[in-house]
């Protein structure tokens, strides 16, 4: 019987579980190192819903566009040389999956996965979750034809879940958005496509979560397991041993070295991402868009335009490349001229958990009876939270709700890396 529930990582994805247990009645605490709120990329995104972008980032041909941004310093792609073992391994197992049949089987599991997205980020809205939600679709805007048809063959298989992309004339993008620069040739208009405040989800959430007597304990990184048998009996956090009857691994990019203390290895990495916000004035938009060819995100949000964009392997802090920062503001310029050439933007930087197939890796970890992981996100971490939840959720409840998710969640099974047991005791601490 499951009556309490302790979820490592008060990130997106560890506060939507939290509060899907809590909803459920679960007695949850809610771990994480940071002294407040969440230290991970949860804040620090371009807060996109967006079903209608949900590929793999391992497709065909993206390392070779890596290899050939290389020595470019404000790439939006970069692959950062590292003789690392794990680094290596990782970029290896990533390029096996840039083949057309992993991608289309990653494109399906994960339309699947998306098809209720929107409904449970409504039920959120219902329900009281206090935070900045705008419906007014998404554009993806190009200089060049090819690319966007790139992307239109991309999004086409997320028609069958409702979520289409619209082929608009430059001419009819700038009808919708005047600050489009006349170079922009053609795009998608993505209707059903949202964005949130990022930041005020996760407050949003941790506030609804307390209202549900969630407990926190911030400021308390998680250090070792506490193992009997296949049992985690409990986690050590700061000096305080938490117990639970079931643990949820939600750590982002620190996933992986959670899921070696209780006994598995997994393959999770660091995708760095960079950004800043503009509060200028300077350019006005009201739909999410995409810039193509530079692949920046721009964000409206209501007292500020956020940019986001740049996959850096290979870097695991926070430390940021004022080269890339630039990129991303010349970027700017390029789509929207009223943005200044010349900014330097203070920016931050965002460590997508990822993987090397490019798939979530949500369900229980081999090994152990009563350990979910919840993680792997890669870009999509908002917009997955909601379902990645209630995948855990039907988990704990078992039966019938598990036997109904067991198909949309099995692609995302953390037994896809094999069973690889990490150097682990009984009780394992680092
Ligand atoms: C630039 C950028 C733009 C993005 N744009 C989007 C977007 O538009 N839409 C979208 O869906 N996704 C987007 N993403 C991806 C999204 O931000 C991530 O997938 C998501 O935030 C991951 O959430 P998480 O909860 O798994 O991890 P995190 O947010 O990283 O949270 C993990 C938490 O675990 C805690 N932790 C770590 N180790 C321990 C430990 N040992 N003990 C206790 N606590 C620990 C950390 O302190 C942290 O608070 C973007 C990411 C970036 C970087």
């Amino acid at each position: 019987m499951t009556d309490s529930a302790v979820i490592v990582g008060a990130g997106v994805i560890g506060l939507a579980t939290a509060y899907r247990l809590a909803l459920d009645g679960l007695a949850v605490t809610v771990v994480d190192a940071a002294p407040g709120g969440t230290a991970g990329a949860s804040e620090h995104n371009a807060g996109w819903i967006v079903p209608i972008m949900s590929t793999p980032v391992p497709a065909p041909g993206m390392l070779g566009q890596a290899l050939r941004w290389m020595a470019r310093r404000d790439s939006p792609l970069y692959v950062r040389p590292s003789p690392r073992p794990e680094h290596v391994r990782f970029m290896i197992n990533m390029l096996r999956h840039c083949n057309p049949r992993d991608f289309a089987s990653g494109v399906e599991a994960l339309t699947s996965l998306n098809e209720r997205t929107l409904q449970l980020f409504d039920e959120y809205d219902k329900d009281g979750v206090r935070f900045e939600h705008h419906r007014v679709g998404q554009l993806l805007v190009f200089t060049t034809r090819h690319t966007m048809e790139e992307y239109r063959s991309a999004s086409a298989p997320m028609e069958r879940i409702s979520h289409t992309a619209i082929p608009l004339s430059g001419d009819e993008l700038r009808d919708l958005e005047p600050a489009l620069i006349r170079r922009v040739l053609t795009g998608l208009r993505c209707p059903q496509e949202r964005h949130v405040d990022p930041a005020s989800l996760v407050r949003g959430l941790e506030e609804r979560c307390r209202e549900l007597g969630v407990r926190f304990l911030h400021g308390s990184p998680v250090t070792g397991v506490r193992s009997n048998g296949r049992s985690v009996t409990s986690v050590l956090a700061a000096g305080e041993e938490v117990p639970g009857d079931l643990f949820v691994l939600a750590a982002g990019v620190r996933t992986g070295p959670l899921a070696r203390l209780a006994g598995h290895a997994l393959p999770i990495r660091p995708g760095k991402g960079y950004g800043f916000d503009d509060t200028s004035g300077s350019v006005t938009l009201r739909h999410s868009v995409y810039l193509g060819e530079a692949k920046v995100a721009v964000t409206p949000l209501s007292d500020r335009l956020r940019f986001a964009g740049t996959m850096e392997f290979g870097s695991s802090d926070a430390a940021i490349d004022p080269h890339r920062l630039r990129g991303i503001a010349r970027s700017a310029h390029a789509y929207l001229p009223d943005f200044p050439a010349a900014a330097q933007p203070q920016g931050w930087t965002g460590l997508r958990p990822m993987t090397p197939d490019g798939l979530p890796v949500i369900g229980p970890l081999p090994g152990k009876d009563n350990v979910l992981v919840a993680s792997g996100h890669s870009m999509l971490g908002v917009t997955l939270a909601p379902v990645t939840a209630d995948i855990i959720a039907a988990e704990v409840a078992g039966g019938r709700r598990r036997a109904d998710s067991a198909g949309t969640a099995l692609p995302f099974s953390p037994r896809r890396f094999g069973v690889r047991r990490a150097r682990s005791t009984a009780d394992n601490r680092r």
